[in-house]
């Protein structure tokens, strides 16, 4: 874009992108189009919310795909470095801005930067418009009959259901008119962009799994639909049939928004039976809602253990125990396969990451921020409140959470989820010539069979690293003595 050497005579107009990488059903872009002004579109590199991990490789790869979409319709994304309230306030004055357009954001950075940029643009006489895309609903607006915020799931869900539909999608704009880059702003835009990071050690199948565009995320969602939300009931606790929605690395990048996946499965719900389905989808798209009502409120989410009395768990400091896990070598076919499959891919089917985590924090019993963390570095779909909730759910340390006395049995969960080893055979190929009647418990192998398919237990693969049993024991012991127990879990 050519730079003009004074303000355009009309203001053009702003729109910030945070983690909202599309051009449909995109409020703040809508917003700005609307107002039949130039629009600006800017990207802060900001060091407060820069990521690193798989989810850091993958954001970025999203703002590529959104500066190209941009520059088909023959923008450009402007780049910005620095802490947000300052550098956005600085561009859109030397840009001679009126209005600033952005999409919400709940977590506690976010909202403590955009309280700020607010009141640093009102005082240089610049609106400001936000708006609601990152949810279904607005966090605050569901609330108990004593106007406090829910606390279990069920209650919560049927006070969302009662509210109707989310609103309706809007549809990315027709034509969008560029403002210029006025030349006062020139010099604070980035010429060169700072390297994106890359991807972590091992993860090199992201790249293939994860295509990053707009319309790929449109198209997983397509498919999903058509081809799998009928089964979703039946099938969405199966890794081996993996046949899941694979949206939420989409839905965290926002390169589609949580509303377009509720009205597209809504809408294909024409039959009683996919009625059903898509409403045990919907509720499961609610749970990511329901997590960012809970970040919103407790900002701590992600280290405070929302139920106190954990405060006083004696976790274990084995980093041999956590270093097992984090590589899937505990001996555990199930937790080494979902290990195995995040590390390489950066994405675990949600029954195996409950069988992870309960393995971690009750047989392992090692604090759930171990993993809530390990999580963050190597999921593509890393999300602060969707991964910690999850966290302190399955430690049973969160609001409404699986209580800490049920402990998922590795081997049992693999029988049931993975009849076949499918699963455990595609992420874990020390073990794929174990019939499946041992492929769950492979350190049962007789000596005859080990010969017969050249396997040395312990050497081809790991034996388990602990005893369930007596594990399952110490944790149960442990969460006895916890003084202020709540009984109930809840
Ligand atoms: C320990 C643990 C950590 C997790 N960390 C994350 C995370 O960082 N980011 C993330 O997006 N999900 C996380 N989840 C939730 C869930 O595992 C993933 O959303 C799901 O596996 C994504 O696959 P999908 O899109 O095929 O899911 P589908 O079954 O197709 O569900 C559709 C969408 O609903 C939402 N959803 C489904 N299950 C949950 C859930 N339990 N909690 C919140 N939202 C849900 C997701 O946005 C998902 O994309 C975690 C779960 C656990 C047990």
């Amino acid at each position: 874009m050519s730079a003009e050497k004074t303000h355009p005579s009309v203001s053009p107009v702003l729109v910030l992108f945070r983690d909202d990488f599309r051009l449909a059903d995109h409020p703040a872009l809508f917003g700005a189009c609307t107002t039949g002004q130039p629009v600006l579109c800017v990207y802060v590199h900001d060091p407060e919310t820069t990521r690193g991990g798989a989810i850091g490789w993958w954001l970025a790869q999203a703002c590529t795909a959104l500066a190209d979409a941009l520059s088909e319709k023959g923008g450009t994304l402007h780049h910005l470095s620095g802490h947000t309230p300052d550098v956005v306030a600085e561009f859109a004055q030397a840009a001679g801005v009126d209005t600033v357009f952005w999409n919400r954001r709940y977590d506690p950075t976010g909202k403590a930067q955009d309280t700020a940029l607010k009141a640093r643009l009102e005082q240089q006489g610049i609106s400001v418009q936000s708006c609601a895309a990152r949810l279904l609903h607005e966090p605050w607006t569901i609330r108990t009959g004593a106007g406090t915020p829910y606390r279990v799931f069920t209650a919560w869900w049927k006070a969302a259901r009662a509210m109707g539909n989310p609103g309706r999608c809007l549809p990315a704009p027709r034509q969008i008119t560029f403002s210029p880059l006025p030349a006062d702003a020139r010099a604070l835009t980035l010429r060169t962009l700072p390297p994106a990071p890359p991807l972590p050690a091992g993860a090199s199948a992201a790249e293939a799994d994860w295509p990053c565009t707009e319309a790929d995320a449109q198209d997983t969602l397509t498919t999903f639909v058509e081809d799998n939300l009928a089964h979703y009931i039946q099938e969405h606790d199966r890794p081996d049939k993996d046949t899941t929605s694979r949206l939420s690395p989409y839905l965290r990048a926002g390169l589609l928004s949580a509303r377009q996946v509720w009205h597209a499965v809504s809408t294909a719900a024409t039959t009683p039976a996919l009625a059903e389905n898509a409403e045990k989808f919907l509720s499961e798209l609610g749970w990511r809602d329901f997590a960012w009502m809970q970040l919103f409120y407790e900002p701590d989410l992600a280290w405070r253990n929302l139920r106190p009395e954990f405060d006083h768990m004696p976790w274990q400091k084995s980093p041999a125990l956590l270093a097992a896990w984090q590589q899937g070598q505990t001996g555990y076919p199930l937790v080494d396969a979902g290990m195995r499959q995040l590390y390489a891919t950066g994405w675990m089917h949600n029954r195996v990451r409950m069988v992870v985590a309960s393995f971690l924090t009750k047989h392992l019993l090692t604090d759930w921020r171990e993993g809530e963390q390990w999580f963050q570095a190597r999921l593509v779909d890393a999300d602060p409140a969707q991964n910690a909730m999850n966290w302190q759910w399955c430690a049973g340390t969160g609001i409404d959470a699986s209580p800490w006395f049920r402990i998922f049995n590795p081997v049992g969960q693999s029988e049931k989820f993975d009849p076949t080893g499918a699963y455990i055979r595609t992420w874990v190929p020390e073990l794929r010539q174990m019939p499946d009647k041992l492929i769950h418990t492979p350190w049962k192998a007789d000596a005859s069979l080990c010969r017969q398919i050249g396997f040395t237990p312990g050497r081809s693969y790991p034996n388990p690293i602990v005893d369930l049993k007596l594990a399952r024991g110490i944790a149960l012991e442990c969460w006895k003595n916890l003084p202020d127990r709540k009984e109930s879990g809840r």
